[in-house]
């Protein structure tokens, strides 16, 4: 089962077996960064459970793929799954989904209005709430109620990238499963099948993906001199004492303040999400940023401040 996804072959071990000897949870909460495939053992999920061959959810495919369920599943047209996102809370508050923060009590409770309704056409309703860690308070109260009172034949899976921010007394409902990080054999042997790239090149961008397929995607195709940000690099690489050397010698020729503008607005970015552990990174690009418009000579700057980084990613990570 759940052969499309890649990798997480722990968690693809524990839902098979439950969905085999059908002792599912209720809820679950699917826990990991970006692009590990969360949502879409979700989906493989939600397709197992209404797949219209019965026969099938007692084989290792899982799926027929072929009926009208795995089909609008697939199409993401089935009735009876139903993603509680900042997708559907734009829509329902006719707003743009650039404005979503948080998700609100009023689209749990439009989320319970459906878990009320009778099934349409599936065997199972599923729900999937995601991103679950950005639940404000109100809303996860809301949602806790539910968690209560289980209703028959429904599952409610939360995506979150991490549990922090999410009430103990919903953790103890539902079932934690984590995923881990993609490991680089994994990607790049999928980039090299399904992207054509070559060996050396999917190795690269395995490891520059911090183990996300959503990374690696986005980073096929481009040139990695020209769009592997520096920020990413320090993130992700360790650099040599001779590295930094030669690198900042080719920046500073090149133009120093546009790269540290650049690697100050992709911190920003982090900063965003990770303000504890990017903070730290920031305060050494802007202190610099400001040495360069002091005219203090370039090189030395972006030497102290290559080195620092580097040294902040050893001790606890950019990120
Ligand atoms: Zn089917």
């Amino acid at each position: 089962m759940f052969e499309s996804i890649l990798g997480q072959k722990k968690i693809k071990k524990i839902i098979s077996n439950q969905v085999k000897s059908g002792k599912i949870a209720h809820a679950y909460i699917f826990v990991g960064q970006d692009g590990v495939g969360k949502r879409l053992t979700a989906v493989e999920f939600a397709k197992i459970l209404n797949c219209n061959v019965d026969d099938f959810i007692k084989t290792d495919a899982g799926t027929c793929g072929k009926c009208i369920s795995c089909k609008k599943i697939e199409k993401n047209i089935h009735p009876d799954l139903h993603f509680i996102d900042f997708a559907r809370q734009a829509e329902l508050e006719e707003e743009c989904l650039e404005k979503q923060r948080t998700l609100k009590i009023e689209t749990i409770r439009y989320m319970q209005k459906e878990v009320a309704t009778k099934i349409h056409e599936g065997k199972w309703k599923i729900f999937i709430i995601e991103p679950a860690e950005r639940m404000n308070a109100a809303a996860a109260n809301s949602l806790l109620k539910t968690l209560e009172e289980p209703p028959e034949n429904t599952i409610i899976i939360l995506i979150a990238k991490h549990k922090e921010t999410i009430p103990q007394t919903i953790l103890s409902r539902v079932q934690t499963l984590f995923f881990q990080p993609l490991g680089q054999n994994e990607i790049s042997s999928w980039l090299m099948l399904n992207c054509s790239v070559d060996a050396a090149k999917a190795r690269d961008i395995a490891e520059l993906s911090e183990g996300s397929l959503e990374n690696a995607k986005k980073l096929v195709g481009k040139n990695e001199k020209e769009e592997f940000s520096l920020w990413l690099k320090f993130k992700t690489r360790n650099f040599y004492i001779s590295d930094i050397l030669e690198l900042s010698k080719n920046i500073a020729a090149a133009g120093a303040l546009e790269c540290v503008d650049a690697m100050i607005a992709e911190a920003k970015k982090d900063f965003r999400m990770y303000p504890q552990r990017t903070a730290p990174a920031l305060d050494l690009l802007s202190a610099s940023r400001v040495l360069l418009l002091k005219n203090v000579n370039a090189m030395t700057v972006l030497d102290n401040l290559f080195f620092d980084l580097s040294d902040l990613k050893k001790m606890s990570g950019l990120l």
